[in-house]
């Protein structure tokens, strides 16, 4: 056992909806990390878990006609089977409504209630007279009050972002019934978070991570911390000890959870979680840039008064774009990691290549399946596996394995340089210079063999064709194990096709330049198929129909977007249509084709509606469409044009007196 253990942990995903791309922006890094400190040979634990308490859940679970037990299960079983599925592989995955985080967090409190850290004060909370009772966190909307945007009980989504403390917000109104709210007053209680900013200051000065996560903390710290109120009025959650009305906040349970969780998995594994948690090891938490305040203000202000070990690194990722659009669940703007990928066979490798390749790790990275595409097939295909494929094959046609030469000094000195590129990213946790180092060896292994046409040598000087032969394969065996972080299956493909000993896990950077075990070497498998032309329309087709989706149902106006003015609003063309066909479309269960008579002519509109309608009762109807809408392709469909339709059930909008086909609507 070494003496400075770590322990990695990535935040954890929230039980009331499924893993997206926004979700793996965080979980994939937090993994090639930890595989790559293996293969430094570290010792590392890799710990995460799901976080099922707070208001959003009991909504959910109401809204569905279930228990936020039972949602939350739902949910950690999917996310614990998607982890698994993209080869984010966490030693242990626990829950935060698990026994072992309701005693850790009790037992906190209790501690820091002995401490001093906490006191007791009458507030006046938001109180729903209609549904009878106190309105926490999500319960409750309004006006927030330090810029006046809509906000939800605990934070200012729309506007400044800011925490919300119970009762700050202004003229609150019940999510539920949407009756106004009266203020009450009610006890609660409040962790002394003022009192830590000397602390936080110095903490935050030698705190390791990316600066984007110090930065916003620092500057949080200076503009001056508040107490934090760390009880709520609900019945989900973690009991705050001699209190049966109150529940600590799901903010004081979630990250206590890390301790949980190393606890869960130390007994599991006849060790103790105190190596972690108590001093002498070190902390590294990975999570998403928006929970930034959670984890470097609250969370290491309740660890010292508590009077545990402090996080070491925390490593925040930037947020994700949808085709230049922010991502946004509500308006089609998302990519699920099973619907939209794994379940249509794509490999995982891929997608893990592209969300480390594409941008630095706190940048925003923008999703495009275009570039998705044009990653995997210049970059995997024709580099990467062009590469690796043409040094196995010509190894295995022309000399049946590994030829005995030794390899050239400069490329032993290439690949050592390319470990230390490595480890210099790594250290300052920028993924994609690391990921464009591995790349990189394997464009030059491409250049060694191309410049040195081993296939032309081989007829006039076989042994130095096997001399270009081995030193490719030595290049071959580094990028087996350099690429393993970041891409495990092709990793271990690349490893077995060389016919070396021992699992590919542990081996160590430094051995990448130790020669090859000789040995026979088989027909290859090429690694990594294109994505055809075909597919990527078939794939933005599928989100596409999601954003048209999203819009039909949608009439929310966004608030970041400009009022429209009188000439925007004519140079859109409505018009009166009349439905003269209608079918449905193959493989969509929303989406209906529909020919359109405009008066000047027959129109092809693809529209989202074949949930509310059949294809029967809508020919002969009268529409209003917009007729001069950019042309898309959805499902292979050309659509030209818009049909007007309102609400969840998609209520067409009809003429009430008729009109002939092609009548302008203004
Ligand atoms: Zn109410
Ligand atoms: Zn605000």
């Amino acid at each position: 056992m070494s003496d400075s253990p770590r322990l990695v942990t990535c935040g954890l995903p929230y039980t009331n909806g499924s893993c997206h791309l926004g979700h793996l922006r965080t979980y994939v890094p937090a993994d090639m990390y930890v595989r790559y400190l293996r293969h430094r040979g570290d010792e590392v634990v890799f710990i995460c878990g799901s976080d099922n308490h707070g208001t959003p859940i009991v909504v959910s679970a109401e809204a569905q006609g279930t228990t936020p037990a039972e949602l939350s299960q739902r949910y950690h079983d999917h996310f614990d089977a998607t982890f698994r599925r993209m080869n984010v592989r966490f030693d242990h995955f626990g829950m935060t409504d698990g026994p072992t985080n309701h005693h850790r967090t009790q037992s906190m409190v209790t501690t820091l209630e002995q401490q001093g850290h906490i006191y007791r004060e009458r507030i006046q909370q938001s109180y729903c007279p209609n549904c009878q009772r106190f309105l926490p966190d999500r319960y409750v909307r309004g006006l927030c009050p330090h810029c006046g945007a809509e906000a939800r009980g605990d934070e200012c989504d729309q506007g400044c972002g800011k925490h919300l403390e119970p009762g700050e917000i202004r003229e609150p109104i019940c999510t539920v019934c949407n009756t106004p709210a009266e203020m009450r007053e009610q006890e609660h209680y409040f962790f002394r978070l003022s009192t830590f900013a000397p602390f936080l200051v110095e903490y935050l000065e030698g705190l390791q991570g990316t600066a984007n996560a110090r930065n916003y903390a620092q500057g949080w710290v200076r503009e001056g911390l508040r107490d934090w109120c760390i009880t709520r009025t609900l019945d989900w959650g973690v009991r705050y000890p001699g209190r049966d009305d109150l529940v600590v906040y799901v903010w004081v349970d979630a990250p206590i959870g890390y301790i949980a969780f190393t606890e869960e998995w130390a007994a599991a594994h006849g060790t103790d979680w105190r190596r972690y948690w108590c001093g002498g090891g070190s902390i590294t938490h990975f999570i998403g840039g928006d929970i930034t305040y959670h984890h470097c203000i609250f969370w290491p202000a309740l660890l010292k008064g508590a009077g545990f070990g402090l996080p070491t690194a925390v490593v925040a990722s930037g947020m994700l774009k949808v085709d230049d659009h922010k991502f946004s669940k509500s308006r089609g703007y998302v990519v699920w990691t099973n619907e939209d990928y794994l379940d249509l066979g794509l490999p995982p490798d891929c997608l893990r290549y592209y969300l480390l390749a594409h941008t630095s790790h706190t940048k925003e990275l923008n999703f495009s399946w275009r570039a998705f595409a044009d990653r995997v097939n210049n970059e995997l295909v024709n580099t990467f596996g062009n590469f690796v494929h043409r040094a196995l094959h010509f190894a295995h046609t022309r000399f049946g394995g590994v030829p005995p030469n030794p390899p050239r000094a400069e490329v032993l000195e290439e690949i050592r340089q390319t470990v230390s590129a490595i480890d210099e990213a790594m250290e300052s946790y920028e993924f994609k210079a690391a990921v464009d180092a591995v790349l990189a060896l394997a464009s030059s292994g491409n250049t060694l063999i191309q410049s040195n046409a081993p296939w032309k040598l081989i007829r006039t000087d076989r042994d130095a064709a096997a001399g270009v032969i081995a030193d490719a394969l030595q290049i071959v065996r580094a990028l087996a194990v350099l690429i393993d972080p970041v891409m495990p299956e092709t990793g271990r493909a690349i490893w077995e096709m060389l016919g070396q000993p021992g699992p590919i896990e542990s081996e160590r950077l430094e051995d990448c330049t130790r020669p090859l075990c000789p040995g026979p070497i088989g027909m290859p498998t090429p690694l990594f198929s294109r994505i055809e032309e075909k597919q990527v329309a078939a794939l933005e087709a599928i989100l596409a129909a999601r954003v048209a989706d999203a819009d039909s149902r949608s009439c929310e106006p966004s608030p970041d977007e400009p009022l429209l003015s009188v000439e925007d609003f004519s140079r859109m063309e409505l018009v009166v249509g009349r439905v003269v066909l209608a079918e449905p479309i193959e493989k969509s269960k929303k989406l209906l084709r529909l020919v359109v008579d405009i008066g000047s002519e027959r129109r092809q509109i693809v529209s989202g509606i074949a949930r509310h309608y059949t294809p029967e009762e809508l020919v002969g109807r009268d529409v209003v469409v917009i007729a001069n809408l950019a042309p898309a392709v959805l499902f292979g469909v050309e659509s030209r044009g818009m049909i007007l339709a309102a609400g969840d059930e998609a209520s067409l909008l009809v003429p009430l007196r008729p009109v002939p086909p092609g009548t302008r609507v203004r």
